[in-house]
């Protein structure tokens, strides 16, 4: 009870406690940036209030389950269909059945029980050194696994979600064994020990610590915009195969919702063009909805094949590419 009591302090500290009844309350795990222009447009467009808390996924999560039925979280937003299905597998997540959604997202972008809905979509692909590769020299995610590579590989820790979603899916594909043989290579390449972001490893490539790697697109786009001289580029990863690696940002109304009418509108309303444009510009992520063309900065990078896979399977086999990373001694 006071453990409660506290959270729900904690949460409305510095806001105004007035009008709560009708206020649409977030737990985000996306930061304020990219999320006050969405909700500021909202409230222009419907008069509708909302109020927020940005959090790690993690301990939102924590929080939702400990306030349980008291929660004030209407809506719980979140990057990594990962962390969407296991929000969902903890039951702090609700189905929604909304003709609006299944309309504007691809089936494959969404939970197949209807409890999250991937609202922006970025590619996790190679990028390689403008100065030591050609493009010609690459061609998917398995053949980093190749001796070619020894000594040139860059990767992120495998503590990422992004990771063990990358792996997850790989899994779906080729099964474990031969998923445990590509992680395997792909340790035996490395050229660095393992970096603690996606941004890190491309300026380590920048200046000569290796050759290849695998970012997720917007950091890629984040350096390019603050030092277009980085002689890094993207390459479309699994062209002739499964398609580049796709994941989400997305969301979910919570279960124990005080105002889930008005949060299912809200989720609606994100998935609807309007307000695609912006949800994707502001990471410089694609729309989900594919009835909206991604930003200029963004399209300039070239079209793809996504991976079509149903993205639950990212969490499904989420536990299993924790395992297996750890066997292959990808750190
Ligand atoms: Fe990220």
């Amino acid at each position: 009870m006071f453990k409660r009591l506290l959270l729900t302090l904690l949460l409305f500290t510095g806001a105004p406690l007035a009008n709560a009844a009708d206020e649409i309350v977030i737990y985000s795990a996306r930061k304020e940036h990219l999320l006050k222009p969405i909700l500021d447009a909202y409230r222009a467009k419907t008069g509708v209030e909302t109020r927020y808390l940005t959090d790690g996924e993690g301990p939102l999560l924590a929080r939702l389950q400990a306030e349980g039925t008291d929660t004030p979280a209407d809506l719980l937003i979140t990057v990594d269909a990962g962390n969407l299905w296991h929000a969902a597998e903890r039951g702090v997540l609700a189905p929604v059945e909304s003709r609006t959604l299944a309309d504007n997202i691809p089936a494959h972008l969404r939970d197949p029980a209807n409890q999250w809905f991937g609202l922006s979509v970025r590619a996790r692909t190679i990028v390689y050194s403008t100065e030591r590769v050609k493009p010609a020299d690459l061609s998917s995610y398995e053949d980093l696994a190749d001796p070619k590579w020894k000594n040139r590989l860059c990767l992120r820790s495998s503590e990422k979600i992004y990771n063990q979603s990358l792996v997850a899916m790989m899994i779906a594909r080729h099964g474990e064994e031969a998923t445990e043989r590509i992680v395997r290579g792909w340790v035996g390449n490395l050229a660095a020990p393992v970096f603690s972001n996606d941004t890190k490893l491309m300026e380590a490539m920048a200046a000569g610590k290796c050759d290849v790697g695998i970012v997720n697109t917007y950091y890629f786009g984040a350096l390019l915009k603050d030092k277009p001289a980085t002689p890094v580029a993207l390459f479309w990863a699994n062209q002739g195969s499964s398609g580049t690696h796709v994941n989400v940002s997305g969301a979910g109304v919570t279960r124990h919702a005080k105002h889930k009418a008005e949060a299912i509108k809200l989720l609606e309303w994100l998935s609807t063009p309007e307000a695609q444009q912006l949800f994707a510009e502001l990471n410089m992520e694609f729309p989900v909805n594919p009835a909206v063309k991604p930003h200029a900065s963004v399209a300039a990078w070239g079209d793809f094949k996504g991976e079509n896979l149903n993205l639950s399977l990212a969490g499904k086999f989420q536990t299993d590419a924790v395992r297996l990373m750890d066997r292959a001694g990808y750190k």
